[in-house]
């Protein structure tokens, strides 16, 4: 074998399950396309990602999240569901002392995690490398798996990690299938100075024909995040910064002042994925390569992080026991724990990312009555909340 394990993507999720794995004896190569001058600093990609208690504590452990610059981190006090002209607001949180977590830029993240697999000797990243093909096992025994690299090279290890995001290759290559749910919008994602106070409170407002997000930055700026149809979102990237604030103040109705566009936008075509399996032989998938989720919940990183400690985890046991880092009881380990940690979260959010953004009379009407009842029940608010913040 050339590797104990081969991970392939240097994406957030792939970092942080290599960092997992620091002091377990193994030998680490994270594959990734992308050259390491972008990993070591990644551009700006518009994401702001608001991380539970829970993620805020396992990038601790791991390391990272001293390495990013705490000016960059902003609190999230508080968020609020608003439909269409609706007064009634569902509520998340309940100010300061209850925060519902820190958003923190996605390149941030990104670059803390790749500085701290840098310094590890156990890990090699492969940076400007992509994978060719997915060999199969190897040995009479099944005892590894092997990978070629579009340069011709080829990886021996035994155990392999797809981490290469929600249209994995490696899924593919192991004959896994997936939901796919491409869902024909797009959401358009930029940074705005304001007027306004936004009081750490973010806001996700399902307006007829629009959704829109508004993220509170530190000081009075905040992250707009516009969902509408893929056509139209391009025509609204298209615009220069000026027009892009008016359009954006014009279609928050002005909430919070004028808003001047403070960064380039950023598009993302909006697609939900669910692997059928998380594991197959001497393989496992993680981070968006298993869970694609919509982005309105804000757990796709999240839940991506949470499967990279899990497996990281298991395999880092597994190893310092002497035991077989990719055995299929340690996978179909990894993947009950994932499963019942995602498909609820999952089915709940594509549900009410249907009901929200469905047009007809009826729909508008279930959510309405839905907002008012969730309103009066503080269970319901309390019980989400706390699913939201994950102590
Ligand atoms: C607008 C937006 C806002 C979001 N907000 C939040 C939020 O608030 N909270 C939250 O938890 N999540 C959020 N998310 C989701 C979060 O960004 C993703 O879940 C997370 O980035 C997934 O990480 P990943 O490492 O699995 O995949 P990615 O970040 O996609 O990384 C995959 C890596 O694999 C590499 N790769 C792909 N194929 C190959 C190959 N064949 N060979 C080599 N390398 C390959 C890619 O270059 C890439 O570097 C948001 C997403 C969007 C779009």
């Amino acid at each position: 074998m050339t590797h104990d394990v081969v991970v392939v993507g240097a994406g957030p999720a792939g970092l942080a399950f290599a960092a997992a794995l620091a002091g377990s004896g193994l030998r680490i190569a994270v594959i990734e396309r992308q050259p390491a001058s972008v990993l070591a600093d990644p551009p700006m990609d518009g994401r702001e990602i608001a991380l539970t208690h829970r993620s805020i504590r396992a990038l601790q452990e791991l390391g990272a999240w001293p390495l990013i610059d705490a000016e960059a981190i902003a609190p999230l006090r508080e968020a609020r569901v608003l439909n269409g002209g609706s007064p009634f607001a569902l509520s998340f949180g309940s100010g300061d002392a209850e925060r519902l977590g820190q958003l923190v830029p996605n390149h941030l993240i990104r670059r803390a995690l790749f500085r701290v697999v840098a310094d590890l000797p156990e890990i090699e990243v492969l940076a400007g490398q992509s994978v060719a093909s997915i060999d199969g096992a190897i040995g009479n025994g099944a005892q590894g798996v092997s990978v070629s690299l579009e340069d011709g090279n080829r990886l021996e290890a035994r155990l392999l990690v797809g981490a290469d995001s929600r249209f994995s290759f490696v899924r593919e290559q192991l004959g896994i299938g997936a939901e796919v749910n491409r869902l024909g919008r797009s959401m358009l994602v930029c940074r705005v100075a304001h007027e306004g106070d936004h009081q750490g409170i973010a806001t996700e407002w399902f307006d007829h024909g629009q959704t829109m997000a508004m993220l509170p930055l530190n000081g009075r700026r905040s992250s707009a995040v516009l969902t509408l149809a893929s056509a139209e979102i391009a025509q609204l990237a298209a615009l220069d910064a000026e027009a892009l604030g008016a359009e954006l103040t014009r279609r928050y109705e002005s909430r919070l002042g004028r808003m001047q566009a403070i960064g380039s936008p950023h598009v993302y075509p909006l697609a939900t994925t669910y692997a059928h399996h998380f594991a197959a032989r001497r393989a496992a998938l993680i981070g968006d390569a298993a869970v694609g989720m919509h982005p309105v919940t804000a757990h796709g990183f999240n839940l991506g992080l949470a499967s990279a400690c899990s497996l990281g985890k298991l395999v880092a046991q597994a190893a310092l026991q002497g035991g077989d880092i990719g055995g299929g009881m340690l996978l179909r380990r990894y993947e009950a724990a994932h499963r019942l940690a995602t498909r609820p979260i999952y089915t709940a959010t594509n549900l009410i990312v249907g009901l929200y953004t469905a047009e007809h009379p009826a729909a508008r009407a279930a959510r309405h009555a839905g907002l008012r009842a969730a309103a009066r029940l503080p269970l319901v608010s309390r019980s989400v909340s706390r699913l939201l913040m994950q102590r």
